[in-house]
């Protein structure tokens, strides 16, 4: 779907605001995918020179978690907005994926905006305590506990050792 930016600019009346529905499960993420249609909802507000484009999103992002390895799938909101003056599509180094037309792709600038803005190290939750290093299994799994107390038990038994040596 494209946002005439340029014809936005020329015939301002009042903010301009569009839904559509984002395909991206064919895009190549670095990590992760985006396996379900995204609605984005992007407005323009022309603030003397300066159209203010504003987008919002809550894509399901799907990836592995960088801990536990599990399959996970978390919201990944974005609300994000982009300040475009007259003539911003001619330049080669706009922030935006323009056309040369003054064109704007919808579907390019969700896909740019989830590249830029997704963390490379993806957890299914802030707290994933990752895996066992003994059963392999997700923490906590049965011998986390026991583990960790014969690990310091071994310890105190070879510094008692060396003192009375
Ligand atoms: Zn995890
Ligand atoms: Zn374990």
């Amino acid at each position: 779907m494209l946002l005439d930016i340029q014809k936005i600019f020329s015939t301002y009346r009042e903010p301009v605001c569009v839904q559509a529905g984002v395909d991206l499960s064919t895009e190549d993420f670095p990590g992760y995918a985006v396996p379900e249609p995204v609605d984005a909802r992007v407005c323009a507000v022309l603030e003397g020179n300066v159209l203010d484009l504003s987008l919002d999103m809550e894509p399901v992002l799907q990836f592995q978690c960088a801990r536990c390895m599990e399959e996970a799938r978390k919201v990944f909101p974005v609300h994000t907005s982009y300040a475009i003056r007259k003539g911003d599509w001619a330049d080669p180094d706009a922030e935006l994926p323009f056309a040369p037309d003054g064109k704007l792709d919808l579907r390019e600038l969700c896909y740019s905006e989830l590249v830029v803005e997704v963390p490379t190290v993806l957890l299914c939750s802030d707290d994933c305590a990752g895996l066992c290093p003994v059963c392999g299994c997700r923490k906590p799994c049965a011998c986390t506990q026991e583990t960790s107390g014969v690990a310091v038990d071994e310890r105190l038994a070879i510094l008692k050792q060396l003192l009375t040596e």
